[in-house]
């Protein structure tokens, strides 16, 4: 069947729609929501009365690309080391916002700890673990109290492993009145919203200004989240923090986060994102970071690191050569990026290609910036290196690795490093 020949619009995630949150430490800086980028956030795991440990690990979180780091207040002990972490940051020049994350006793700690309070740049509350029955909404409002003295924004955080038990069987006996009832999941979801939105009122009501409030209600499921996020971005403009909850480890973690905060993010919904997922052992913590970064990268809506463009090789490729030397390349341009995010500027947007054989390797290294077309099985043994577009010469021999790694160090001192000014 033909028809008229039309030309295909590009595909790109829809604008957002939230109000603007700011959260700050000293002089930087974060802005969440509206025409923000969308932010990568992150948690550390150590214990929080380690202060130096927790200093460590909040540094090696905010050097890979964190722009907001969560650690867990938990303990009287844990609140009076809030500050002292706050101290070793600002010492290691680590001006990364830290957000708190309180459950139970919130109210308690930020209110007898008021350096602790201080210290801290966002509180995350959730609404299910304040307090149960009259002490609810007292609770609720010393947390409140805390962030207005300080002048701090909040999260109401609402996951559904926490989710208020008392707004859940008020919603399921209305549910049960309904003529049609609706589907627990619904009304599941129904509780997950309304307890996020209310909380959010009610601190507005409390005196916080609505651009101080952040919301965000997580879920284990794929299509739980979607659904959830889906309406709670109709219902309010409040900044949203974005993320699958105990998303698991490894490969199942990684694609269900970029699975469920991909559709989500194309939609425009979404100002923060974090990927909750279970290190393996010996995996960096970082690695949470990676794939977040990683996700906003692979949309288009961020750069953070320059990108590796890798064929996954096949009968063509029986040798190793252009996997090691992808991976070389990948972890290189990774572990340089703390330093060359102010020596290079612009570096992050640029592309290299690393290709196993002749059928796609030279059009696929034409298309980035920097790009080699290894030798297939059979192949002569040379490797064409394209700059720019044009093939700019030929590696042969045993260190074709080490040559091409020059050449990619070469390429981004000359492309992105500050000229030197000529002397008169
Ligand atoms: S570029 Fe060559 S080696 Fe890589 S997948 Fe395609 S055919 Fe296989």
């Amino acid at each position: 069947m033909s028809g008229p020949c039309l030309p295909v619009a590009p595909a790109a995630p829809l604008a957002r729609r939230s109000r603007q949150a700011r959260v700050t430490w000293g002089s930087r800086v974060v802005t969440v929501g509206g025409d923000a980028p969308v932010r990568v956030q992150s948690m550390t795991n150590t214990d929080t009365v380690d202060a130096i440990g927790t200093a460590i690990q909040v540094k090696e979180l905010a050097l890979a690309g964190s722009e907001l780091v969560r650690i867990t207040v938990n303990t009287p002990e844990a609140a009076q080391q809030v500050p002292y972490i706050r101290e070793q940051l600002d010492r290691m020049g680590i001006d990364v916002p830290l957000i708190g994350d309180f459950h139970y006793n919130g109210h308690r700690l930020l209110t007898e700890f008021p350096d602790c309070a201080q210290a801290l740049s966002k509180y995350r509350i959730n609404p299910g673990n304040v307090g149960k029955g009259d002490k609810k909404d007292r609770q609720f409002a010393q947390m409140i109290e805390a962030a207005l003295r300080w002048d701090k924004p909040v999260r109401i955080g609402v996951n559904w492993g926490s989710l208020d038990q008392e707004l859940l069987a008020q919603l399921m006996d209305e549910n049960a009145a309904r003529a049609q009832p609706w589907e627990a999941r619904q009304v599941m979801y129904e509780a997950l919203i309304t307890s996020a939105i209310q909380s959010a009122q009610l601190a507005e009501e409390l005196g916080m200004r609505h651009e101080q409030v952040l919301l965000s209600c997580k879920v284990s499921g794929v299509q739980d989240l979607i659904a959830v996020y889906r309406e709670l971005a109709k219902r309010c403009d409040y900044p949203l923090h974005l993320g699958l909850t105990e998303a698991g480890m490894g490969t199942k973690g990684t694609v269900a986060s970029a699975v469920a905060m991909g559709i989500l993010l194309q939609e425009g919904i979404g100002d923060t994102i974090r990927v909750s997922l279970t290190p393996q052992p010996g995996e960096p913590r970082t690695q949470e970071v990676v794939i977040a970064s990683e996700i906003l990268q692979s949309l288009g809506l961020r750069t953070f690191v320059p990108s590796v463009t890798a064929c996954p090789g096949c009968g063509r490729t029986t040798s190793t050569t252009f996997q090691e030397l992808a991976k070389q390349i990948d972890d290189y341009l990774r572990a340089q990026m703390p330093v060359w995010r102010a020596k290079y500027p612009g570096v992050e947007k640029m592309k290299v290609a690393v290709m196993g054989c002749i059928v796609n390797g030279p059009g696929e290294s034409k298309h980035a910036d920097i790009g080699i077309s290894l030798p297939g099985t059979g192949e002569a043994p040379a490797a064409p290196v394209f700059i720019d577009g044009q093939k700019a010469l030929t590696l042969r021999g045993e260190n074709i690795a080490a040559e091409f790694h020059q050449i990619v160090e070469n390429y981004i001192e000359k492309r992105f490093g500050t000229p030197v000014a000529e002397s008169a």
